[in-house]
């Protein structure tokens, strides 16, 4: 017997585990929040093209993303890039040994410690110890307080706000690691996928409809009762499943679930504003500036048209204007007009020179509250389990379950396929034996499929 499988969040995660379930031939129900799938990922409007909502690129070390993609006959385009940092002092590239070893922001001495930092993160000699070391004092034990002042601290404090007073130092280990990484003869290399991530995730959508499953959108999951079966409540419907997979962010899960967070561990999520325009042209020569500068109140400006295929930017220059927050920060829920002026008081105080009326063609606001689950040294749990032995017929695959690797679209991928494997063999171990009280499937529940896809999705041309 198919045993019938609901999948909560259509995002990258919540795709990858939907098309990997049915396609192990399970009937599969994917529901999904808001009006589009691809969560972080999805596409947006910009200038009479399609975007990404949020600047998303491949590392030449993401084998996941670059299997999921090839499955999809999408290809991904590498090209060379160059990273900058913007400090009171002005704009300087950080992108080769060569850039650091210059650097005006550290004295001779620091730079040396900070390549030797910069070395033992890239041979991956990572321990325990790190989740529970705070990142500051690790850093000024390895490169110096006065780099961790002027570079380090003011660097890290645009992306996590006070929460870098706790953030263990293994985040940073990590991320220094996954970049060094990627470098292919020195040189940072960054890729994009054939028609962005909007592309993929439209492919994985298709794929599901075309074998039989099932999409709701605008149908958010309210909660989800463990059991046999497994039951989901959502627009004042119960559907029954003999396993429900969630893929939301762990906030939206416990929730869900009206359980206390795992472990007793506080809230502490990123959410994220960011200003996307059409330009006439690239800011600088540089894919990413990192902003060192507090008064600026920027994480970064990214020139994504230095990575994606200019077929797809239709002759602009797209660039993101990134502010991380905290999820609870009222900015999130502000007018896009009060948003705007925020990061264009911060762009252009990284470019003085930046004349907004005659350089932007067009320029939009995206906002999205969780972003990433930020660790706390003093709660440093293992990851929880993808399944929970007290919840019968539940699985979750969310962020927290990534650490210790940061947050991307390849661990979210490997993590959904770990999912797949999961459910695949508890349900081959313990196929459904269904009773007749059973609700799945409602008629009056209107369900995107094969025959629907077309007009309500627009992927007529994937048919
Ligand atoms: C600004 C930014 C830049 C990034 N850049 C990169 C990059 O360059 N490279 C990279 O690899 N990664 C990047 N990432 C990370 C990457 O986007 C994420 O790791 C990945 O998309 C996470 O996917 P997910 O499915 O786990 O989560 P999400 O995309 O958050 O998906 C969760 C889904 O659940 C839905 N949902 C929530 N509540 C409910 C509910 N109650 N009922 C039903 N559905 C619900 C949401 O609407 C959403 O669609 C970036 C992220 C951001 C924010």
């Amino acid at each position: 017997m198919r045993s019938r499988v609901a999948v909560v969040g259509a995002g990258l995660a919540g795709l990858v585990v939907a098309d990997g379930l049915m396609r192990l031939g399970h009937l599969v129900d994917l529901f999904e929040g808001s009006p589009r799938f691809g969560g972080l990922v999805s596409g947006a409007d910009l200038a009479d093209t399609r975007v990404d909502r949020f600047y998303h690129v491949v590392l030449p070390t993401d084998t996941e993303i670059m299997s999921l993609a090839r499955d999809l006959n999408l290809g991904v385009r590498y090209t060379s890039i160059r990273t900058g940092a913007a400090h009171e002092g002005g704009l300087e590239s950080v992108s080769t040994a060569g850039d650091l070893a210059r650097l005006s922001l550290l004295s001779p001495i620091e730079r040396a410690r900070l390549a030797v930092l910069t070395t033992r993160c890239r041979a991956g000699s990572s321990n325990d110890e790190l989740d529970r070391t705070r990142v500051l004092p690790w850093l000024r034990r390895w490169v110096g307080a006065g780099a961790v002042n002027r570079f380090w601290e003011p660097l890290l404090r645009a992306r996590f706000g006070a929460l870098v007073d706790d953030l263990p130092a293994q985040w940073l280990y990590q991320r220094t690691r996954r970049t060094a990484l990627a470098r292919r003869r020195g040189a940072e290399v960054h890729g994009a996928i054939d028609g962005g991530y909007e592309t993929l995730v439209e492919r994985l959508a298709a794929r599901l409809l075309i074998h039989g499953g099932t999409i709701r959108l605008s149908c958010p999951v309210e909660s989800v009762a463990p059991g046999t079966p497994a039951s989901l409540y959502a627009q004042g419907e119960r559907f029954d499943y003999d396993v429900i997979v969630i893929t939301t962010p762990e906030p939206t899960v416990n929730r869900m679930l009206s359980r206390e967070p795992l472990n007793g561990v506080p809230d502490r999520s990123l959410g994220v504003v960011c200003l996307r325009m059409a330009l006439r042209k690239p800011l600088s020569p540089y894919y990413a500036v990192n902003v060192i500068d507090p008064v600026a109140k920027i994480t970064g400006v990214i020139d994504a048209g230095h990575v994606v295929d200019p077929d797809d930017q239709l002759g602009h220059s797209v660039t993101y204007v990134p502010k991380y927050v905290d999820s609870r920060d009222p900015l999130l829920l502000g007018p896009d007009e009060h948003i705007e002026a925020e990061l264009m008081a911060g762009l252009q105080r990284v470019f003085p020179h930046f004349d907004p009326t005659s350089e932007i063609i067009d320029s939009r606001v995206g906002r999205a509250s969780f972003v990433e689950a930020v660790r706390h040294v003093d709660y440093a749990p293992a990851a929880p389990p993808l399944r929970d032995s007290a919840l019968p017929g539940i699985i979750t695959v969310t962020g927290t379950q990534l650490w210790p690797q940061i947050p991307s679209g390849n661990a979210t991928v490997q993590l959904a396929r770990m999912a797949v494997a999961q459910v695949g063999r508890q349900l081959l171990a313990a196929p459904p034996r269904r009773s007749g009280d059973y609700r799945s499937h409602p008629d009056d529940q209107p369900a995107i499929t094969a025959e629907t896809a077309p007009r309500a999705l627009g992927l007529g041309q994937l048919f």
